[in-house]
Formats: structure tokens, sequence, C-alpha cells
């Protein structure tokens, strides 16, 4: 399901109860069951859809409301509240700020879209002002550094690499070394990625993390990563311990929400989302107008 069809489905199984004529017990139950089972089908978290059932019904007790308070209204608001919670773990992100430099450390597998995810952040901050560049640190994959190398020339950002240093932790470190010097603002750092979750990509991240100091790691999840995305995070928060999340390809067939679990998993936030292949295709995430948006 995509992340339109389950904000349809959402809206309709709300608005199905508002325009009816009678709001009991029986419809109240019918809109939760309705809601529940979009989001699981879009993959949230079992766990997570039964606290917001929880949440929802004791929110609003039908049979304890005075005659004063208009039902519906309560319930729609319920469920944006609830929605939010989902998406909002009450935790600031970090706030790069200019004239010092801020390290930005991206994680994740290999594919789910962190050398594209860095060139949009570096080019989102150049736009606004910050004298951003590019750091590839991945000497694993052939390849990596072109990619990037054509990302960064194409988006006008300055970038470090090499094609011949083998040790990733020496890369990044002579890369943010030569940056800071230069006084650039943000240093956006793109590790390499791995099938899965190997111990030596996490050895290797940590190294790096230790090498560069980030300010800020973040990591880069794919969309499409279903059920899995609560493991995965989980496994990465323990080495990387990334401060954000980036959620690429919004715009596939994948509604995201085992994406939006890893939010609720390790209270992180999601800080931006991936709608494309291209540079521009990149909208800061947050959580109040991203469900409102959801909901249509
Ligand atoms: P990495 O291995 O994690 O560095 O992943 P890449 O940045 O190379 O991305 C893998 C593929 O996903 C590339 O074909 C990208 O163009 C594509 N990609 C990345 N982000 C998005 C997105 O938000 N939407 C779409 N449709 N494709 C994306």
């Amino acid at each position: 399901m995509v992340l339109a069809d389950l904000g349809k489905r959402l809206t309709s199984a709300v608005s199905n109860l508002t325009h009816s004529n009678v709001v009991d017990e029986k419809a109240f139950d019918a809109m939760i069951k309705e809601i529940c089972s979009a989001l699981i089908e879009s993959d949230v978290n079992v766990k997570l859809v039964a606290n917001l059932r929880k949440s929802i019904k004791s929110a609003v007790n039908l049979k304890e409301l005075g005659p004063g308070v208009n039902r519906k209204r309560l319930i729609q608001k319920t469920v944006f509240d609830e929605l939010v919670k989902l998406v909002d773990p009450h935790n600031e992100p970090f706030k790069p700020k200019k004239g010092r430099t801020n390290v930005i450390m991206f994680v994740g597998l290999q594919g789910s879209g962190k050398t594209t995810s860095c060139t949009k952040l570096a080019r989102y901050y150049q736009a606004r002002g910050f004298k951003a560049c590019l750091v590839c640190a991945d000497t694993f994959r052939a390849g990596a550094f072109d990619q990037l190398k054509q990302n960064a020339t194409k988006a006008k950002i300055p970038y470090y690499g090499s094609y011949t240093e083998t040790d990733p932790v020496k890369v990044s470190r002579d890369g943010v070394e030569k940056f800071k010097k230069e006084r650039f603002d943000i240093i956006i750092v793109d590790t390499s990625g791995r099938h899965q979750q190997e111990k030596e990509l996490f050895a290797e991240m940590m190294q790096i993390q230790q090498a560069v100091k980030p300010d800020q790691t973040i990591m880069v999840l794919d969309a499409s990563i279903g059920q899995a995305a609560e493991a995965q995070s989980k496994a990465f928060k323990e080495s990387a311990d990334f401060g954000a999340i980036i959620i690429t390809k919004t715009d596939g067939h994948a509604a995201g929400g085992g994406a939006i679990s890893a939010v609720a998993a390790t209270r992180t936030p999601i800080v931006f989302i991936g709608t494309g292949e291209h540079m521009l295709d990149f909208e800061r995430f947050a959580p109040q107008p991203f469900i409102s948006k959801l909901l249509g």
C-alpha cells in the first residue's frame, strides 16, 4: 500500500464515522478497527498499533461524555493526536549553526539511498546559506566515490574522497580535517553500507564516528523496509547511536509504516523524507504537518 492510500483509508475511516447519524460504541469500534488494519497493512509495528487502539479508546469514553461534548470533533482530534504521537518521539533533532563546523555522518544499509540523501542534504543546507561539502568514506564499494563525485558535481558541492586509500577511517579523518581548515559550516560524511548488519560494518562505523566526532549521525531507512525496520534500527542504534532518521523512497510503493515504527523503537526523530531520485525531491519532516498532509 502506498502512503497516499494509507492516508485515504485513515481519512475515510474517520469521515465514515463523523458523517454517520449516530456516533455510538459500534460505529466508533468499527472506525478504530479500520484505522488499525490500515496501519498494520502498512507495516506499522503491531505493538504500536495496539497502543494506539488503547489510547484512542481511553481518550474517547463515549458512555461518560456529557451532552455538551462534540463527539465527532473529539474523535477527529484524538485520532489526529494519536497518529502524530506515532511519528513524534519528542526528541529535538540537532540543528546546525552557521559560523562553526557541523559534522554530519550518514549510516545505513547499502541501497537505502545514503549517497543520494547526503547530496540532497548538502544541497538543502547550501541553498540556505551554509557552506556545505561531502566526504566519501565508502572505500568498500567500487564506484561509490564516483557516484558521490557525480552527484556532488551536479549540485556544485565540494567533495573529498580517494581512489587509492582503502582505510575509510583515514579517508574520513583526512576529509573532515581538510574541510575544517577551509572553514566549511557543514561537512557530511557518507559511510559505506553493506547488505546486512555485519559486524565489520558496525566496527568500521564506530571507528569513523570516533575519528570524525560527528555532531549528528543520521540513519537512512528505505520506506519499503517493512517489519524489519525495528530490529535493524535498534542494531544500528546500539553501535552508531544515530540521532536522526531520513526515510527515503516515500514516492515508491511502500507505505513506510515499518520505517515510521523505527521512530518509536529508537525514540529518534525523522528529519527529512526522500520523495524521488532528483536532488530537490527532499522534504523536511515534522510530525504534525506530515499527519495533516497524510489525512488530506
Ligand atoms: P546507498 O547505497 O545507500 O548510497 O544508496 P544510493 O544513494 O546509491 O541509492 C540507491 C538507489 O535509490 C538509487 O538508484 C537512487 O537514485 C535511489 N533513491 C534514493 N533516494 C530515493 C528516493 O527518495 N526516491 C526514489 N524513487 N529513489 C531514491
